[in-house]
């Protein structure tokens, strides 16, 4: 689409006027926008962002064409289209590119599913046809018109889903998406407090498929069967596994998990590796919906045989030498791909990036693919490709990108050597039957079985949660001290760096020197420098807490000596009585700072004692006064407005209105909500897992481990787990006052905590040796823990020992 058609499409005025260009790429996100001439940057005003304070860096970057929805300054050479609402803009371009489209369109729509069913529904089409399906779960107002933008006649047919949360929102994406063919998952209860009723929920889903000719949807959801009965007017695709009813197909689940399928007279049967009911039922519909379209039984069968069961996520985590990997081995297709490389984008702590990849499978790939890729992979700063499969090396020429073939897997690891591997990140990406496990366990760091499991997408969510109870112009200092809480203090900080927080906070200069040497570029304060090398901290561009007048001579003398400014963060006691000036030294420190050229005030702040507590608001509140009036004064004195703050993560949620200028967040970050008046909207961070060890029947009158203290009364089965004291399994969680989760079922704690393993008591479980157990994560929560423990959260998460080896994922 040229972007004068865009323009009138969408009824933009113009605020500037450059190139008239064919847009390819749209992008609504400055930190994945490309910086290509020919992309279309959307400018949108979010609760959390504000795409609108990107323009002039987005243009440096090489992007000349913006949708905006406020006035900004003209930039030469830059197509700007000024509208009222660019999420209508965005919406009405997807319109017209769906109304050039004149194959099937899918849409569905559910509570439950959407995505899944899309996924496998498009997995099984692309047998036989070129799908174009909606990235990741893109089913929002932006989502959607998204999901279509790439939608053009080279495609047979496309797969998308629509979400709702609120009334009135499923007729624009209707009026974008206009499905020939619709699924209805089921209705459950999510978004609830936004309906007056369930009825009223599917009437408003129901609206997606207004102009739809055939509806797909089981029979056993029976407020929607009668929603469809009785409004639809398209043709009902119904389907159930209850024998007798009158459904378009009737379905039945053997016992070996097969489904047999009676649709339209003829008796099609499949073979699952599904076994729950909400699996199957995705998949039925799915298996549904390609009869509708006509696929035969071998193709569904084959289709069916490339899902996935197991969820695709991505991992990082420590391979040999140094390196770092990040392990795909399940499917291989472009859009995979695509998803693996932003991840990798988002892991600097790296340069050297290397990819395993093999034959894409699904794809009917031409020479100009592999050319593309060739042009993708060295975009996205590749150094190295190890190709393996026939057809990537039938189409060696495509690569100009320093690239090894291998016909196979095997003949990869036979020639394979470790040292051929070195500090470097390497993605291992490969469709199943290429079995790259076998390469990921060549390259795997073993050790330990015990990892702890850090969810970057939580991290995220929760840094946005916080951002969320912020005015948009407060600065978010975050700490990452003591390893970021115990989940990898570089790692962390890439993500944090990545999502443009501005400062960071460590305890100790070692702590900052590490994230130096990792790459990290924010500004980074050392809470506790006083007995640290000064000369370290200019090295290494660190900016020190000041709290005596004892230290700031110290330090000053350092940064004279070598001609540097000294950028300082002054603390004030205003009742933690831990570090900071106190009243009396003001007035020294302000005539100190006044004579001396060689410092420079970056921020002023205090610390808290009881933020998250109710009990101590008056103190909270008095502690703050005394702040803003010491503060009031050095600024005064300086005719300087350097940065204040105050708030720790319980400060944010319970005194929101003394954010100043910038808040400091700690545990909130990894899910722990202290205050405990938000709990629910943070999400689980991290998961400490170990496996089991041995499994061993103990007889009545036995004891079990150290001091004898575990006590069989009865015959018990015990479980031996590979975690102790030494990885920060305290001793308090000994002797039944802790459980653990095996194979979802709770094991409590037999005997004491010895110093590398613990003994559970299985009796009754279904458990064998090589288990995983969940020792904290979603459940039991680092919270409870800490309660079983009588200590508190922070004392779990940072005891986690060296030795446990942290995961890095990203859904
Ligand atoms: C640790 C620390 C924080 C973070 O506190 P949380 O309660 O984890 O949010 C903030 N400021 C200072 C000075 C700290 O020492």
């Amino acid at each position: 689409m040229k972007i004068g058609a865009i323009a009138k499409i969408i009824d933009a005025s113009i605020l500037s006027k450059g190139v008239e260009v064919d847009i390819v790429d749209l992008s609504l996100d400055s930190r994945s926008a490309k910086g290509l001439p020919n992309e279309l940057f959307i400018a949108i005003s979010g609760p959390n962002h504000e795409g609108h304070d990107f323009i002039s860096e987005l243009s440096t970057k090489g992007i000349k064409n913006f949708i905006v929805e406020r006035d900004i300054s003209p930039i030469p050479d830059c197509n700007i289209l000024k509208v009222e609402s660019s999420v209508a803009a965005v919406q009405a371009i997807a319109r017209t590119k769906r109304k050039a489209f004149t194959k099937e369109v899918i849409g569905i729509t559910g509570s439950n599913g959407k995505t899944i069913v899309k996924e496998w529904l498009s997995t099984i089409l692309s047998v036989r046809h070129d799908v174009i399906k909606s990235p990741k779960s893109y089913n929002s107002q932006i989502g959607v018109p998204l999901s279509i933008w790439p939608l053009s006649e080279k495609h047979d047919i496309g797969v998308f889903e629509a979400g709702i949360s609120k009334p009135n929102e499923m007729a624009k994406l209707a009026s974008v998406l206009s499905p020939s063919i619709g699924i209805f998952t089921n209705i459950g209860t999510a978004h609830d407090e936004f309906f007056d009723s369930e009825d009223q929920k599917i009437s408003e889903k129901l609206k997606l498929f207004e102009k739809s000719k055939a509806l797909i949807f089981r029979t056993e959801h029976t407020k929607v069967s009668a929603a469809i009965n009785s409004s639809f007017t398209g043709e009902k695709v119904s389907w159930s596994t209850s024998p007798g009813s009158n459904s378009t197909a009737q379905v039945k689940i053997t016992d070996h998990q097969n489904l047999e399928v009676y649709f339209r007279n003829n008796h099609y049967s499949f073979d699952s590796e599904f076994r729950d009911q909400a699996s199957l039922e995705n998949l039925i519909h799915s298996i549904i919906c390609a009869l509708y379209i006509g696929l035969t039984e071998a193709q569904i069968q084959k289709g069916i045989s490339m899902i996935n069961p197991i969820k695709m996520r991505l991992e990082l985590k420590r391979g040999i030498n140094n390196t770092y990997l990040i392990d795909d081995t399940y499917n291989n297709d472009l859009e995979g791909l695509n998803k693996a490389l932003d991840f990798m984008d988002q892991q600097r702590q790296l340069t050297k990036r290397s990819i395993i990849l093999s034959d894409f499978i699904q794809n009917k790939a031409s020479l100009q693919f592999y050319h593309e890729l060739n042009k993708l992979l060295l975009q996205k700063g590749i150094d190295k490709l190890i190709a393996i499969g026939p057809q990537l090396s039938a189409n060696k020429e495509a690569f100009s990108l320093p690239t090894e073939f291998y016909k196979d897997t095997g003949s990869f690891l036979e020639s394979f050597s470790q040292t051929q591997f070195q500090k470097e990140l390497i993605l291992i990406k490969g469709a199943r039957q290429f079995a790259f496990e076998r390469i990921s366990m060549a390259l795997a760091d073993k050790g330990h079985k015990t990892v702890l499991e850090i969810n970057l997408d939580a991290v995220t969510h929760n840094l946005n949660f916080y951002r969320s109870l912020l005015k948009p112009e407060t600065k978010v200092m975050v700490v990452v001290k003591a390893l970021a809480y115990g989940a990898g203090s570089s790692e962390i900080s890439k993500l944090l760096e990545f999502h443009k927080v501005d400062y960071l906070a460590v305890a100790y200069a070692d702590e900052g020197v590490m994230l130096r040497q990792d790459g990290v570029k924010l500004p980074i304060m050392v809470m506790n420098a006083s007995q640290d090398d000064p000369y370290k901290l200019i090295e290494y561009d660190l900016e020190p807490e000041i709290y005596s007048l004892e230290q700031l001579e110290a330090f000053l003398k350092a940064y004279r000596f070598v001609n540097k400014v000294l950028p300082a963060h002054l603390i004030l006691n205003t009742g933690m009585n831990r570090l900071g000036f106190n009243e009396g030294d003001i007035d020294a420190l302000i005539q100190k700072i006044q004579n001396n050229p060689h410092i420079k005030i970056k921020s002023v702040f205090s610390h808290l004692a009881a933020s998250e507590e109710k009990t101590h608001e008056g103190f909270t509140q008095e502690q703050v006064s005394l702040f803003r009036e010491y503060a009031n004064r050095i600024e005064t004195a300086l005719n300087h407005r350097p940065i204040r703050h105050i708030l720790n993560s319980g400060g944010i949620v319970r005194h929101n209105a003394f954010q100043e200028n910038m808040v400091r967040l700690g545990i909130g970050l990894h899910g722990i909500e202290v205050s405990d008046l938000h709990a629910d909207k943070l999400q689980n961070t991290a998961t400490l897992k170990t496996v089991i060890s041995q499994v061993r029947t103990v007889k009545a009158g036995e004891t079990i481990g150290y001091g004898r203290k575990g006590k069989a009364v009865n015959d018990m089965v015990i479980a031996t787990i590979a975690i102790g004291y030494a990885d920060g399994y305290l001793r308090y969680f000994g002797n039944g006052n802790a459980y653990v989760l095996v194979n979802g079922q709770r094991a409590k704690t037999v005997g004491n905590i010895c110093m590398d393993m613990t003994m559970i008591d299985v009796t009754d479980l279904s458990v064998t040796v090589g288990d995983e157990v969940v020792i904290f994560g979603s459940n039991p929560t680092v919270s409870q823990l800490a309660e079983w423990g009588n200590t508190i959260p922070y004392e779990v998460l940072t005891n986690i020992s060296g030795r446990v080896k942290r995961v890095f994922y990203s859904e």
